[in-house]
């Protein structure tokens, strides 16, 4: 199931004849999570976020104690710290987005810290008891690339033999290790490509995403193309944007008030993450092109929490551009 890119596909040369602004939608340009599930299950299929109170291996102790830089989890735990128990949080994110887009069918999930580093067996517990939850069909189970042995991912390749629609998300963020060691990850690239490894051994056959960050400290726009160059190599078959964002209570925030650390501007982010598209096979899923942080604890940049406008941003540069998904593969320069 893992895709993987490789310099032998053809370099698409046709361009898309003239979009008309207003009957064109993202999905005409990206291959996107919604458009797949869509394709796959014949209805909308939506993730519902939740926090099974897990923690991190880069909070506790085992790695270290600060986490990395950017990390407050505040910034995507709709729940805060203290989260409900894990149905109740389904019952609550399904009723909200039953209600708003008629969807019937959820993914749970996993998003909070890494939600792959407890004992197999409570690790089942959890994510047995959102699969009992009506309309649930699978799991996204988010983490890190160091955390994923051979045991969880048994786990849920189980689930997966079951008919259940799972993905790993592996945080990698860049694939560059000084950058990693810069915001204080505790892993490097040579845990992601292992994890890729372990995920499609023997009989696995796990769907991986990959989440990406724009904008890490001391990164351009060259970085990221590598970055992608470097993961499409190792295998994949989803992706996810993401603009470093400031949030408070991290580290980065006191970078930034030091004037040591400035977000990319929005132009910038959306010319990005337009490249990245157009390097990126067309059969790779994207889940998500840029994301969010709450109100109360955004210091900046303001422009990330307006999501329609960079999405509507990225969709009308591919537009301009007369490109797509997958119509340039990474060039030599940016090997
Ligand atoms: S971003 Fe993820 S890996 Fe880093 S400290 Fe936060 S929960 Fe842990």
């Amino acid at each position: 199931m893992l895709l993987r890119w490789s310099s032998s596909l053809p370099c698409h040369a046709e361009k898309i004849i003239s979009p008309r602004s207003g009957t064109m939608t993202l999905s005409d340009y990206v291959n996107t999570f919604g458009q797949a599930m869509l394709s796959r299950y014949g209805e909308r299929v939506h993730k519902l976020a939740i926090d099974a109170g897990f923690t991190c291996p880069n909070r506790d102790g085992s790695l270290g104690r600060g986490g990395c830089t950017f990390c407050n989890n505040v910034s995507f735990s709709p729940n805060g710290r203290r989260p409900d128990p894990i149905n109740t949080q389904i019952d609550k994110g399904r009723n909200v987005i039953a209600r708003r887009t008629g969807a019937k069918k959820f993914l749970a999930y996993f998003q909070a810290y890494t939600n792959t580093y407890d004992d197999p067996r409570e690790l089942q517990r959890r994510y047995d008891i959102a699969l009992a939850q009506p309309g649930v069909i699978g799991l996204a189970v988010g983490t890190r690339p160091d955390c994923v042995p051979d045991n969880v991912l048994d786990l849920l390749q189980r689930y997966r033999d079951n008919g259940h629609e799972i993905w790993l998300e592996l945080g990698l963020q860049t694939a560059f290790d000084d950058t990693l060691e810069r915001v204080n990850r505790g892993h490097g690239f040579a845990e992601y490509k292992i994890a890729i490894k372990s995920a499609q051994k023997q009989k696995r056959n796990l769907p991986v995403c990959t989440h990406l960050i724009l904008g890490l400290p001391g990164e351009s726009p060259q970085h990221t193309y590598v970055t992608l160059s470097r993961v499409l190599n190792e295998g994949l078959d989803g992706l996810k944007l993401h603009p470093l964002h400031v949030v408070k209570g991290t580290r980065l925030a006191n970078q930034w008030r030091r004037g040591e650390y400035q977000p990319w501007p929005l132009l910038l982010y959306i010319n990005t993450a337009a490249d990245l598209i157009e390097m990126t096979p067309d059969q790779i899923v994207y889940h998500r092109l840029t994301g969010t942080a709450a109100n109360n604890i955004l210091l900046s940049p303001h422009w990330c929490n307006r999501k329609w406008k960079v999405l509507n941003g990225i969709e009308r540069t591919l537009a301009k551009r007369g490109t797509r998904q997958g119509m340039s593969l990474p060039s030599e320069s940016a090997q």
